[in-house]
């Protein structure tokens, strides 16, 4: 029997342990020391999702780098993704930089396709995407990954930073959805 929990209204299942989660990101941060050493990169981690991810993986970032934290803030407008996400909070100029985007899920594709054309406008050097988890099934969008510490199903998890109507982030394994 797998571990089961409730959160507000809903029932949730054990679904990947901290250990595994880990590993993914060991593997990741690896290859960005290998692929962007003496880039000087900087990191652009999405709140509130993907703050647990953020952290452990700069603990296994060597090459030197800086970190940030943004918010997004959408909004329907008239780009190609049908929506726009404002990047709140990004006071560090990244024009010319090499910008390492950390987030908790890609899903659709929308909200990363988004994220990325706000950022474009800004100059940078590079935009490299590093993310958690990924449902390729679910993908809707033309969307290149670079780095990315597990694949799962489309099913609608939580927990690593992950929420259900704001609880959960705390929890240190990933849980699905019953
Ligand atoms: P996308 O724009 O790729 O469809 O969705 C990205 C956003 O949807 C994520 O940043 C996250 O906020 C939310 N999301 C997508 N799938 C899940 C999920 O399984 N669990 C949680 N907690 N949020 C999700
Ligand atoms: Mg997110």
């Amino acid at each position: 029997m797998k571990e089961i929990i409730t959160i507000r209204d809903r029932q949730f299942e054990l679904f990947i342990e901290q250990e595994i989660i880990e590993q993914g990101i060991k593997r990741i941060a690896a290859q960005i020391n290998a692929d962007l050493k003496g880039k000087n990169p900087i990191f652009l981690a999405v709140l509130n999702g993907a703050f647990m991810f953020a952290g452990e993986l700069m603990k296994e970032v060597s090459i030197p780098s800086e970190i940030t934290f943004v918010r997004l803030a959408s909004y329907d407008g008239t780009t190609t993704t049908n929506h726009v996400q404002e990047v709140m909070g990004l006071n560090e100029s990244i024009e010319g930089r090499c910008v390492v985007v950390v987030e908790d899920i890609v899903d659709s594709g929308n909200t990363m396709v988004a994220l990325k054309e706000e950022l474009e406008k800004l100059n940078p050097q590079e935009i490299k995407v590093a993310t958690l988890l990924f449902k390729p099934a679910a993908l809707r969008q033309k969307l290149h990954l670079d780095y990315v510490a597990l694949e799962i199903p489309s099913d609608f998890i939580v927990g690593y930073g992950l929420d259900y109507d704001g609880y959960g982030r705390n929890l240190k394994d990933i849980y699905k959805v019953k």
